[in-house]
């Protein structure tokens, strides 16, 4: 099971040590070419990876040994704002001052970008090793209809033979009790989805942290690519993010075709803000030559 490093310490010997949020301890060691650590050998490495996961052997044997505390909705809020970090927050500023200058309008080129690929992707792919599957907020603890019509569209693809595994990608958000990812398991096994064909990713909070995370893991099993199945309307950010960390990708809709309806308008308009952000977010740190904050998205 993968966890996150809630921080560090140095043994007696000097070497350091991982601690993780499962209340578990690991070392960290860069001992080439036993252990390839380069980050942890200095201590902007070491901060780099906070909050990152690692395989935890113990958690797999015995399971977690703390359970992390739940925060309240506002002290969701407020973890959240710490961790988009201050660029973000500026970037954030940025788009909502041009929407508001503009009147909305500087939105429209992004609702056309997000309409267009929303529209023009396929929900076939060819052949590929895996497909990710991005994960919705649980409703009571289970899986809804837009989640599930993601699942339907990998399971599809499975069966097709067109995948040979499903990534499931998505923690524990809003009040659900049990991660994205681990419902949307449980539903696939329902199915008749082999277990050892569902692979699971439960520590992201949003589209940036699932494909960081599902980049790590397709470089550990050695995927060339991954194929990224969301909803149509999601489609635009998944594949401008993946972009920007570099990934190599193939979009695939969930739906069969896009349907026009109110509610589409309202996320693709959601959607354009984030665009908008996210360039915002690029411009910021071009701006004030922030390099950190471009490898952040990068
Ligand atoms: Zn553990």
């Amino acid at each position: 099971m993968r966890q996150r490093i809630s921080g560090y310490h140095q043994d007696e010997l000097g070497d350091w040590v991982a601690e993780l949020a499962c209340g578990h301890q690991q070392h960290v060691r860069h001992q080439p070419p036993w252990f390839n650590r380069p980050w942890a050998a200095t201590e902007a490495g070491r901060r780099a990876y906070l909050g990152m996961p690692l395989d935890c052997p113990y958690c797999d044997r015995e399971g977690p040994r703390v359970q992390p505390p739940r925060p309240n909705r506002w002290g969701r809020v407020l973890e959240h704002v710490r961790n988009m970090q201050l660029d973000g927050f500026w970037a954030l500023c940025l788009g909502v001052l041009l929407t508001v200058v503009t009147v909305g309008l500087s939105l429209l080129p992004f609702l056309v970008q997000v309409l267009w690929v929303a529209a023009r992707t396929r929900c076939r792919v060819g052949a590929a090793p895996v497909a990710a599957v991005f994960g919705v907020c649980l409703t009571d603890n289970q899986v809804g209809a837009e989640y599930a019509r993601r699942l339907e569209r990998g399971l599809a693809l499975l069966e097709a033979g067109e995948v040979e595994y499903l990534l499931l990608l998505g923690g524990v958000t809003g009040d659900a009790a049990r991660s994205e990812a681990e419902a949307g398991r449980a539903l696939l096994q329902a199915r008749g989805v082999a277990g050892d064909r569902i692979f699971t990713e439960d520590l992201s909070r949003h589209t940036l942290e699932n494909l960081r995370n599902a980049r790590e893991l397709a470089r550990d099993r050695g995927w060339p690519e991954l194929v990224l199945v969301s909803s149509r309307y999601h489609l635009a950010r998944v594949g401008l993010t993946a972009r920007g960390l570099s990934l190599s990708y193939r979009l695939c809709a969930a739906e069969s075709r896009l349907r026009l309806t109110p509610g589409l308008i309202g996320c693709g308009l959601r959607e354009a803000f984030y665009l908008q952000w996210y360039w915002c977010g690029k411009l910021w740190s071009v701006l004030t030559r922030n390099h950190k904050s471009l490898e952040r998205i990068s």
